[in-house]
């Protein structure tokens, strides 16, 4: 498989005056050309911190402490955690990787026309603003929307068109990398399938070549994801072809988390992922040895000690959990 994006040993902290926060913390993973990953964990595990790196999206007081960002263009490897937040945007951004952001539906200004975005887009990427105008009709059209309405002011759709529009927008020069931040979780139900045949139909048609789809709802990344990757307390915990992890997660936490979203009772499947026991990590002082041990029903005394690495267990699955590592013994 061709590798789109490689992470390679990334540390991204907040680093606040009071505390840092080791959001995401030593991790490593790759994203292939055509796929769809689903990015799974309970707030505060690191998705969105996540999201930015993949991104080189570094504010204050978010920063790289460490590692490497890799994306392949033209056939070659770039790495962009060597560059500046503004050299990655505007050598990237919109063309080789893209985001619709959390509150996606919100990111259009009410009192700008949608084509003054497209214009705007047209003119930083030196792209004759006709040509791309068009496109962008086309492009509504393709998600569901009327091309005319892209001359209508956004709080004239309503929240679910505006986040379409958004994604029109956002693949406008078709990006071979999407990252999707919890697009769905503002929308009732309806929409939300239509936003994720919209996002596969972007996918089927080679507008996008793969999509990085975070949520904390497993239910969605079954319909649409090829691998999962399973985040704890700024770690990554199982990443896995996603019919092998649904057929036996191997992560205690994956497995708790399979559970209760597989549950046939209606409340339990409401609470999601905090019905595992015990509450989440603190990022600023994280506990020793694997992160998911107080809450850890297999937790040896190994877990306390030493930091469980991801490691490969079995083709396409890679899991951090001694209960699959010889350390145990
Ligand atoms: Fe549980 Fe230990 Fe595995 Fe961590 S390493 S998930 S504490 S068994």
């Amino acid at each position: 498989k061709d590798v789109l994006l490689k992470v390679e040993n990334a540390r991204a902290y907040y680093v606040l005056e009071q505390a840092t926060v080791k959001a995401v913390d030593s991790v490593s993973f790759e994203i292939y050309e055509d796929e769809v990953v689903g990015i799974v964990g309970e707030s505060g595990s690191g998705k969105t911190t996540l999201s930015n790196l993949v991104f080189m999206n570094m504010l204050k007081p978010l920063r790289l402490i460490d590692g490497k960002v890799f994306l392949k263009t033209d056939g070659k490897f770039e790495e962009i955690s060597a560059m500046s937040r503004d050299e990655v945007k505007r050598r990237f951004w919109g063309s080789d990787i893209t985001i619709i952001p959390q509150s996606a539906m919100n990111a259009l200004m009410p009192t700008i026309r949608m084509s003054k975005y497209v214009e705007h887009l047209a003119q930083s990427h030196g792209i004759d603003e006709k040509e791309l105008l068009k496109k962008a009709e086309e492009r509504f059209e393709q998600v569901g929307l009327k091309p005319e309405w892209l001359r209508r002011y956004p709080f004239e759709l309503s929240g679910g068109m505006r986040q379409r529009a958004v994604i029109a927008i956002a693949t406008l020069l078709n990006p071979k990398l999407l990252v999707a931040d919890e697009p769905t979780s503002a929308l009732d139900v309806v929409n939300q399938k239509v936003l994720l045949q919209v996002l596969m139909d972007l996918k089927r048609k080679g507008i996008v070549k793969s999509i990085m789809f975070i949520t904390h709802d497993i239910a969605t990344i079954r319909q649409i994801a090829d691998r999962m990757l399973v985040m704890y307390a700024g770690k990554i915990v199982e990443f896995s072809n996603m019919e092998k992890m649904l057929e036996k997660p191997l992560h205690p936490y994956t497995k708790g988390l399979f559970e209760s979203v597989l549950t046939p009772e209606p409340e339990v499947r409401e609470r999601g992922i905090s019905v595992i026991p015990g509450a989440p990590a603190n990022l600023i002082n994280p506990p020793s040895g694997c992160r998911f041990q107080p809450r850890c029903p297999h937790a040896m005394e190994i877990c306390k000690q030493k930091e469980p690495k991801l490691i490969e267990v079995e083709k396409d699955r890679q899991v951090a959990c001694f209960l699959f590592q010889e350390e145990r013994v």
